[in-house]
This record gives structure tokens, C-alpha cells and sequence, in this order.
């Protein structure tokens, strides 16, 4: 190494790079995650994490109490209650989409807006740079970044995911 010419260098960083981005998609391929959120967390025996278990709880719960009480605050808190859970596997679906792969540069524009205006309201800062992305990174470093920018919303949406689900409840009643 000590004799390689810069350009070998350079060729050798891509590659390893390159290498990595790969494997870190396998690892997270076999790693164990939930069944509903696909977050990698600690499970129970029915694979779900806490945040999930949780609202299999609530749904048991508003479940219950809708069957035995026709108010309307009833209904509406299982309706809530039932997004909640439909939320939690739309993550879920997400993260194995994105290990699943190919994660295209549109895809990657799309997320990059979504956590741009997250800080930035209203902002477009990567409007238009789909093939910027897709020119960029390969297919592997795609899915990398895909799945990092994952993480920051899957766990920002399991924070706000109840009141998500009862705003979504209320607009479809
Ligand atoms: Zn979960």
C-alpha cells in the first residue's frame, strides 16, 4: 500500500466502501426486527417490540369498550387505535422495501425533501436531484442511505405516531 499511486488508493477507498455498503444492507437483512414497525428492537414472543405491543394493547382495549358502548368516543378511539396499528406496519413495510431494494435516485429525493422540511417548513432543498442521487451513490449506498434516513423517521414516527392516528381518525370519520 505504501507504494500505491494516489489513483490506487482512491480506487481501493471506493471499493472498500462499495463492499461495506453491501454488507451493512445483509447484516441489517438478518438482523431480528420487529414484525410491525421493523425497527431493530428488543421483542416479545409474538415479535413485536414495546412502542407495538403497546398499541395491540389499545386496540384490545378500545376493541372492548367500542363493543360494549356505541358512543361515538368509543368508535373514535378504536378508529384511532386501528391507524395506530396500520401505521406500525406501513413502517414496517417501508424499512423491507428499502433492504429489499432497488431504492432509486427519486426515491432518495423524496426522502431527502421529507427530512428537509421536517427543519425547514415549505422548503424544497432537493427538489430535482433525483439523478444527482442516483449518479452519486451505487445501488448498495442507495439503500444505505434509504435506510439511515428511515431510522431518523421511523423512530420521530413512533413519537408522534398517536396523535398522527387520531388526527388521521378524525378527518375520516
Ligand atoms: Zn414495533
Amino acid at each position: 500500500m505504501k507504494n500505491a499511486t494516489k489513483n490506487q488508493r482512491e480506487r481501493l477507498a471506493n471499493f472498500e466502501c462499495e463492499s461495506y455498503a453491501k454488507k451493512f444492507i445483509e447484516y441489517r437483512r438478518l438482523a431480528e426486527r420487529c414484525v410491525w414497525c421493523g425497527r431493530e428492537k428488543p421483542r416479545n414472543k409474538m415479535g413485536l417490540c414495546r412502542h407495538c405491543d403497546n398499541v395491540t394493547k389499545e386496540v384490545k382495549l378500545c376493541a372492548n369498550r367500542a363493543a360494549k358502548s356505541r358512543s361515538h368516543t368509543a368508535d373514535f378511539d378504536l378508529r384511532a387505535a386501528l391507524q395506530m396499528k396500520r401505521d406500525c406496519i406501513g413502517w414496517g413495510d417501508e424499512v423491507r422495501r428499502i433492504i429489499a431494494g432497488p431504492i432509486s435516485g427519486y426515491d432518495l429525493e423524496k426522502d431527502f425533501e421529507l427530512l428537509a422540511r421536517n427543519i425547514v417548513p415549505r422548503s424544497n432543498v432537493h427538489s430535482g436531484d433525483a439523478n444527482m442521487f442516483a449518479w452519486t451513490f451505487t445501488p448498495e449506498q442507495r439503500q444505505v442511505l434509504a435506510y439511515l434516513l428511515w431510522k431518523i423517521s421511523g423512530e420521530q414516527a413512533s413519537r408522534n405516531r398517536k396523535n398522527r392516528a387520531r388526527r388521521s381518525a378524525l378527518m375520516c370519520r
